[in-house]
């Protein structure tokens, strides 16, 4: 793939959960408009497999092995990246987890927990540990769902907290003002690993299709042009604001 421009030439950006998937479209977006990439996820192999891939792209690179509710890991991303590049221009908070089909009242607390600490606590901690480092016109951006606006029944629980980062993003974007402006992305569906009911279930997908108006899935590029579009210069007046992804799918006003 051909570099697509230069609107993060000397920018360092983080992204979470970025070996595969949205995250890592994310990282190669940036990386394609001239970032120096730094990547992670929970497994040594996933990272360097990636980290891989986005070098034969000619992207510059780091990898670092980050499980974003462990907080050692976590310190150790913001002290390689910082030791490998001297800043930090753009976060990405992409982790999340949903490991629980069942009812928000059926699920067992450990289970509550672990969606919470992976879903909302680790972004914030995640945050804390970079803004020490965060440069004067950099930018922060969640990933949300449009499940945070309507959580359904078999993800009821993920969409709590999905919508929890919609007001994470306002509280935050409000906090780290004037120097760090904080952005949401809300995606609709994408086939990937995460959603692997999207694959595997004809008539489910087919389903989610005819509730967008563009009458398809997303895909991860077009999460990460809407991610790219809001941590560079061009949506340097807008932070605080959630970008819905999702094809027109129902979500708000
Ligand atoms: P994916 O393709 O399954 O990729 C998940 C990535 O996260 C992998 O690189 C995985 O690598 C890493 N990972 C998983 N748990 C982690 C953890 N605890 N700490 C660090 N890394 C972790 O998932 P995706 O669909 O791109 O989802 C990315 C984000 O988009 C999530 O926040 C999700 O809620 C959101 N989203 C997705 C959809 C969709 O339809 N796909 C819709 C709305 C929102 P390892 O296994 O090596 O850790």
């Amino acid at each position: 793939m051909a570099k697509m421009g230069t609107r993060f030439q000397g920018k360092v950006a983080i992204v979470t959960a970025s070996t595969q998937g949205i995250g890592f479209s994310i990282a190669e977006r940036f990386g394609l408009e001239g970032a120096s990439v730094v990547i992670s996820s929970r497994k040594q192999k996933n990272v360097d497999e990636a980290a891989e891939k986005l070098r034969a792209r000619g992207i510059e690179v780091l990898g670092v092995v980050c499980h974003v509710s462990n907080a050692q890991h976590r310190k150790q991303l913001i002290d390689n990246t910082i030791q490998k590049y001297g800043r930090i221009d753009v976060v990405v908070s992409n982790a999340a987890a949903n490991p629980s089909v069942e009812g928000i009242l059926e699920t067992q607390e450990s289970v509550l927990d672990k969606i919470w600490e992976i879903n909302v606590k680790a972004s914030i901690l995640i945050l804390k540990d970079a803004a020490p480092h965060l440069q004067k016109g950099s930018s922060v951006i969640l990933i949300s769902s449009i499940a945070a606006y309507q959580p359904q029944a078999s993800m009821a629980m993920y969409g709590v907290t999905k919508t929890a980062l919609l007001g994470l993003t306002k509280a935050l974007a409000s906090e780290m003002a004037p120097n760090t402006r904080v952005n949401c992305v809300a995606p609709g569906f994408v086939p990937t690993h995460f959603a692997g009911f999207l694959t595997s279930n004809e008539a489910i997908r087919k389903g989610i299709e005819e509730r967008t108006l563009l009458s398809r899935l997303g895909t991860t590029a077009d999460m990460a042009a809407a991610t790219a579009f809001l941590a560079s210069d061009d949506a340097s007046y807008i932070t605080g604001e959630t970008l819905v992804v999702a094809g027109g799918s129902p979500s708000r006003l």
